[in-house]
């Protein structure tokens, strides 16, 4: 866990680093928060006093200290309280929203997918799908005074000066949108947006009991992002939108991006770019035979029948997602000698079948990385699945309102409370 200081002024810090605590610790004890804070037993009782009154965590079973016959002082068991503070987490993707809520402890208490009418959705139906999946969550729980905000995870770029903007180049017709804004309005709650691959990002950082970590989190949708996290710090960059590995070019020879670039990785490697590659070369009639439906909505469906279809023995199939493996691989590599990174986390709809592919080529590209002697790079597949942003955006906004260490990007200070940053001595 994050280190305290037993200066009383900094109480909001240390109260934020005892509940962390608790909360990627259930059944720790004071003396346990003690030891691994730097606070003395004191200072952490009466913060664990305080977040008992505020009724955001609770007591256990009390044990003696190294067991029953050590004679040892009793401690008391510490766990967050289910249903204290709860969180709607939803990720834009183009054609579903996913929509998450999220409790303190971590446990996802009921999830949504909603299907867009249309290809293309306007903003205007996203938003009223994403509002009625939100209301229906929060409407629909034990405890709906709890819920704190909306999280939203979108594919960057995010326009994030002024009010909360996102001109999400892999949403159709949502260049400028405010949706910050808009669904504050529709929903009543506080809206935070954060990039879909920084949320994944935040979300695997939140649920993890470890600390001092530092990952990639590759994201691969409809487009291809990443989120960087630093020794537990998240990498936003100036305007929230660091870790588009989406956009560093892959191939000078490769068909020009949507961004505008020519070859990015996105536009080499991302499914819709595998499906087409495959099309062009096998016939889109051969393609459809094959079980393909060659269709804007259904390119994540396509995309996994080409993985069923590789491991059929379709060589087409299997060179072109192992070309997209290898370019991603190339600029993973690239990344992790940029930012120095011991692991990489492979998420995203896009690898819900071609996960294992590209986790191959990653490690294989990783031989040539410069910390290869130095250190060991893990690389593994998101756990949680496909709502990983959705649910990092809801851990975003639990960390946003119970951390004073950590401000993130939000809709302005009327709408939702910012803590202040702890000041570094
Ligand atoms: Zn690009």
């Amino acid at each position: 866990m994050r280190r305290g200081t037993n200066l009383p002024w900094v109480g909001d810090y240390n109260q934020a680093v005892v509940l962390d605590g608790i909360r990627r610790h259930p059944g720790t004890s004071r003396t346990d928060l003690a030891v691994a804070s730097g606070l003395t037993v004191q200072t952490v009782s009466n913060i664990v006093r305080r977040l008992l009154d505020r009724g955001l965590v609770q007591e256990g079973e009390t044990r003696a200290r190294g067991g029953p016959r050590s004679g040892g002082k009793p401690r008391t068991a510490l766990s967050v309280r289910p249903g204290a503070a709860l969180a709607v987490g939803l990720q834009f993707e183009r054609e579903h929203v996913d929509a998450v809520l999220l409790d303190l402890d971590g446990t996802v208490l009921d999830a949504v997918r909603r299907r867009s009418p249309d290809p293309s959705p306007s903003v205007r139906t996203a938003v009223e799908h994403a509002t009625g999946a939100v209301r229906g969550l929060v409407d629909g729980c034990a405890h709906p005074d709890a819920v704190l905000g909306v999280g939203v995870a979108v594919p960057g770029p995010l326009d994030f000066a002024g009010p909360v903007r996102t001109s999400a180049i892999n949403l159709p017709g949502w260049h400028g949108v405010a949706i910050a804004d808009l669904l504050t309005t529709s929903t009543g709650l506080p809206v935070l947006v954060e990039n879909d691959a920084t949320a994944a990002a935040v979300g695997d950082l939140w649920r993890s009991p470890r600390v001092g970590r530092s990952f990639l989190h590759l994201h691969v949708g409809a487009g291809i992002g990443g989120g960087v996290v630093l020794r537990d710090e998240v990498v936003r960059g100036e305007s929230g939108n660091a870790g588009e590995v989406g956009h560093v070019v892959a191939d000078p020879t490769g068909p020009r991006c949507s961004c505008g670039a020519t070859g990015c990785l996105e536009a080499v490697a991302a499914p819709a770019a595998v499906v087409a590659r495959y099309a062009d070369r096998v016939g889109a009639e051969a393609a459809r035979a094959a079980g393909l439906r060659l269709s804007p909505r259904t390119v994540l469906d396509d995309h996994d029948r080409l993985s069923l279809l590789a491991g059929a023995g379709d060589a087409v199939a299997a060179a072109e997602l192992d070309a997209a493996a290898r370019a991603i691989a190339r600029v993973v590599v690239g990344v992790v000698n940029v930012v120095d990174v011991s692991e990489v986390v492979l998420g995203g709809s896009g690898l819900r079948l071609a996960g294992e592919r590209v986790r191959a080529a990653v490690r294989a590209g990783l031989g040539v990385a410069m910390t290869r002697e130095v250190h060991p790079v893990e690389v593994r597949l998101e756990e949680v699945g496909e709502r990983a942003a959705a649910l990092g955006a809801a851990g975003a906004v639990l960390h946003e309102a119970l951390s004073s260490t950590w401000v993130g990007v939000h809709v302005p200070p009327r709408e939702i409370v910012i803590s202040p940053v702890a000041p570094v001595h």
